[in-house]
């Protein structure tokens, strides 16, 4: 194992790789520095955003249920609550973001084949995707336990000409699913790239994903400063590994005036295995390849983790957000199923907008805090994605 200094963020980051896959991630790191301010690659990708992926997604402003929250917080309460809607993205979530970026870049890098593992389908579906477009070859890691859950994910990505490969062993989620990819990754360093689902891994994946996400936050400080006239009081998004979190935050890091929110899943409740609020619950430790905070059982093994949305199933976390958490910049706050499962009712009948279980962890933090603010202020929840993969989970609950 070796220990390289690049891609940290105070403490938490760095590569925790064996040598041949370090080389291998020297090399994309370089190449993606260059492609970084390659006028090509930005143009194009830009391009994409637009035309394939329907960017700039909407700045909405929520009327109704703003006032509903007013009308249940006193006299002058309630902040105006705007989404920025990334469920509009093409394949209905955040990740086509750094997916179209990442298999773009494997183009540019003369890679085949794109390995990659998927929680709730939705990353696999957002990669299958993007490999249809460049005409690469997909293959997608998922434990059992998800593809069972997210049986139409699974199809539509067999449809995309993904070929999708169910892990067995441990859990049978996210966690297996990502061990699962990187051995398969190692066995074809030559002619595949690995693309991981969020803001963690080893160094250069936290910092590439970043970036692609980052368009969220670029947009929506440009609408709200136009919508709005001013800064928003608060920024709120879920965090499972944190890339729509990052993906949001970013342009508004140096804003010091602007509240952020990090939304961890609680789960059925506090005890170890019945959760993932990896920030809060979780200890300092080095696992896929990367140093952040985890959660951990008294001898330092991984924790069984547990949410409602499978998109948050993961004990670990990007290694940026446990380094903003160091300097308190952004603060990280919990949601239990139950307020999810809720607030996913509540957007659906007063907006019109199904939002997905993950995102209705933020949307339930988001309306408490609005009810404490001025009805002066603002804040903007992100939609990280669509709840149309999510009504058989939610109807099995409340039939
Ligand atoms: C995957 C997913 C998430 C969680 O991933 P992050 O990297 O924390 O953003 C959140 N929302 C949706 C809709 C997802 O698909």
């Amino acid at each position: 194992m070796r220990k390289t200094q690049k891609g940290y963020f105070g403490e938490f980051g760095g590569s925790f790789m064996n040598n041949e896959i370090q080389r291998e991630l020297d090399k994309i790191e370089v190449a993606y520095r260059k492609l970084a301010k390659d006028k090509a690659f930005i143009s194009e990708l830009r391009q994409l955003q637009r035309d394939f992926q329907g960017r700039p997604t909407p700045l909405y402003y929520c009327k109704n249920l703003t006032k509903k929250m007013r009308a249940e917080s006193g006299k002058d309460f309630g902040a105006k609550i705007y989404l920025k809607r990334e469920d509009l993205n093409h394949t209905g979530a955040h990740k086509i973001n750094h997916c179209m970026g990442e298999a773009l870049l494997a183009r540019y890098l003369g890679k085949r084949k794109i390995i990659a593992e998927t929680g709730a389908g939705q990353h696999g579906l957002a990669i299958a995707t993007a490999c249809a477009y460049f005409g690469l070859e997909c293959e997608v890691h998922m434990g059992e336990v998800d593809v069972i859950k997210q049986s139409i994910n699974v199809e539509k990505m067999k449809l995309l000409g993904a070929n999708v490969i169910t892990v067995m062993n441990g859990q049978r989620t996210l966690k297996e699913a990502v061990d699962s990819a990187f051995v398969a990754y190692e066995q074809d360093l030559e002619n595949s790239i690995y693309c991981i689902g969020s803001v963690v891994g080893p160094h250069p994946f936290p910092t590439m994903v970043r970036d692609f996400q980052s368009i969220i936050g670029k947009e929506a400080k440009r609408q709200i400063k136009r919508q709005d006239k001013k800064l928003p009081f608060a920024i709120v998004a879920c965090v499972g590994g944190g890339s729509n979190a990052i993906g949001i935050f970013h342009d508004f890091i140096e804003e010091e005036n602007v509240f952020l929110y990090g939304v961890e899943p609680l789960g059925r409740g506090e005890k170890l295995g019945d959760h993932a609020a990896t920030m809060t619950y979780g200890k300092k430790g080095i696992f896929h390849g990367y140093s952040s905070t985890f959660l951990q059982n008294d001898d330092g093994t991984i924790a069984d983790v547990h949410s409602i949305s499978s998109g948050l199933d993961y004990p670990g976390i990007g290694p940026e957000h446990s380094y903003l958490n160091s300097i308190g910049r952004v603060k990280y706050v919990t949601c239990s199923d139950q307020d999810a499962m809720n607030a996913f009712y509540l957007l659906s009948r007063t907006e019109g907008i199904i939002p997905a279980l993950e995102s209705s962890h933020a949307i339930a933090f988001g309306c408490k805090l609005a009810r404490t603010l001025p009805s002066s202020e603002s804040i903007i929840i992100n939609l990280s994605g669509r709840g149309d993969k999510d009504i058989a989970t939610v109807t099995r609950l409340n039939p």
